[in-house]
């Protein structure tokens, strides 16, 4: 598969990007300084966390969000040879902090002639009403796209994970959102400690039920220095040794995901410097040509297994 063809199989994130935006859209990852709450208020955070994995620490060394955006313009354009760019407020918990502050880093996207909108990763129980709104108000000026984690539908899953929100928090922020027509993107983790292959299609078709504009699937990984390695290391956690392991939970998942609810990420990515398992060593056009396969081995495709009343397509 080229990086021109789209997937048939899933509805795929990247190739509503280039129809929406005419062309390949990048995203620059961004850094706003500050440590997500969570880790402090609830020690040790997620367990499957920790900082400097998702967005590396010499993006935030680069100092304002303006810096950040022009150094990650140049070094992606020319990898990805596009001059469109979405800035993606990243890194930890994205709306943490006094809102003023905030807003005035968020402005910088906005405001800056290379970005054609501005997409925030944050927890749903930091999503509030006033942010929303703030958020609402700028969509006249570029599209705004919202992440939030779920990773699990199940209370205990959660509990064990550190999570300090409920799937009800979840469902809530999402609606709100997407009240004010803002788009919210799912992240969900498959393999997470004591889930059956079960419990992760009932988190999807929790997820196929809700206003979502897309999901981003992660395996897990156990990072060096995150309070799930000294159990890894202990035997008490596993992870999908091999890709062969993952893929038939994937299909599952993704096959009772209404086909309205775009995929923006099959798995995760962690830099090979912090990770310890597990590693397969496959490109992303690797993973996409063997979901893509999988797919037309089972002769089904994303939402096939559908609940039908959560395939009404959302209004906007
Ligand atoms: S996963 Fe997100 S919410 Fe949890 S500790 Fe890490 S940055 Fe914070």
């Amino acid at each position: 598969m080229n990086a021109t063809t789209a997937p048939t199989h899933f509805n795929s994130y990247n190739a509503y990007l280039r129809l929406r935006f005419g062309g390949r859209v990048a995203k620059i990852s961004l850094d706003l300084g500050i440590p997500c709450p969570h880790r402090r208020d609830h020690p040790p955070g997620c367990v499957y966390c920790r900082p400097g994995v998702i967005v590396a620490d010499r993006i935030g060394a680069l100092g304002s969000i303006t810096n950040q955006l022009n150094a990650g313009i140049l070094a992606v354009g020319a990898r990805y040879e596009t001059d469109l760019f979405l800035a993606y407020f990243q890194n930890e918990s994205a709306s943490a902090g006094d809102l003023k502050w905030l807003l005035e880093r968020y402005d910088e996207a906005f405001n800056h002639p290379k970005i054609v909108g501005v997409t925030i990763s944050t927890r749903p129980d930091m999503a509030g009403d006033t942010l929303l709104d703030m958020l609402m108000a700028r969509t006249w000026r570029k599209p705004v796209f919202l992440e939030f984690g779920l990773q699990s539908a199940h209370a205990e899953t959660l509990a064990r994970i550190n999570r300090g929100h409920d799937a009800e928090i979840f469902a809530d922020a999402v609606g709100r959102a997407t009240a004010r027509r803002l788009p919210v993107t799912a992240h969900a983790i498959l393999g997470l400690p004591g889930e059956t292959p079960e419990m992760m299609v009932e988190t999807f078709r929790f997820l196929g039920g809700l206003p979502l504009d897309a999901v981003k699937v992660h395996h897990l990984q156990i990072y060096r220095g995150a309070a799930l390695e000294a159990p890894w290391w202990r035997g008490e956690v596993k992870t999908f040794a091999r890709f062969e392991d993952y893929l038939p939970v994937l299909l599952d998942c993704l096959e009772v995901l209404p086909w309205r609810i775009k995929v923006q990420r099959l798995v995760a990515d962690a830099p090979r410097t912090h990770l310890l398992a597990p590693d397969w060593g496959l490109a992303k056009n690797d993973i996409i040509a063997r979901v893509e396969a999988g797919f037309a081995a089972r002769e089904t495709r994303q939402g096939s297994r559908a609940n039908p009343a959560h395939s009404i397509p959302r209004l906007f």
